[in-house]
């Protein structure tokens, strides 16, 4: 039972709630999305290198779908999807950013971190050497 409840969760696309067997769809959401992929592998064989938005205007799906869909890696074998960078809006078809942003995120985690680093540094330096002059007193 607890098993069960534990998997219980409401579906992203409909919000009914189910039970996730690893898919992260209730049943008739993944049935859709199903349709929804064949439906947009056939687009794109036809229109290879489409943006999300065009994909939408020709299939009716919706975009939030279609975004979650390319992260699943869905359409992998069907072609390149663009979509807009999560950062700055320009078209990419791998990832959550474009080259630039990813570029510019990646400096900032490397910041974030080294800064964290010294700070623990810091203090574990001045911890051990207390405990060392501590240890010396005694
Ligand atoms: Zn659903
Ligand atoms: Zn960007």
């Amino acid at each position: 039972m607890s098993i069960i409840a534990n998997k219980m969760k409401n579906c992203p696309e409909c919000g009914r709630v189910f039970v996730d067997a690893g898919a992260g769809l209730c049943n008739a959401c993944l049935r859709k999305e199903e349709e929804y992929e064949i439906i947009v592998c056939s687009y794109l064989r036809d229109n290879p290198g489409s943006t999300i938005r065009q994909i939408y205007e020709a299939t009716g799906i919706k975009e939030r779908t279609l975004m979650r869909m390319i992260r699943m890696g869905r359409f992998l074998d069907a072609g390149e999807i663009k979509y807009p960078c999560e950062r700055c809006g320009t078209l990419i078809n791998e990832g959550k950013y474009c080259e630039k942003c990813g570029a510019a995120l990646q400096n900032e985690i490397k910041k974030v971190t080294e800064s964290l680093n010294k700070k623990m540094q810091n203090t574990a330096g001045k911890n051990g050497s207390e405990t060392y002059s501590t240890i010396r007193k005694v």
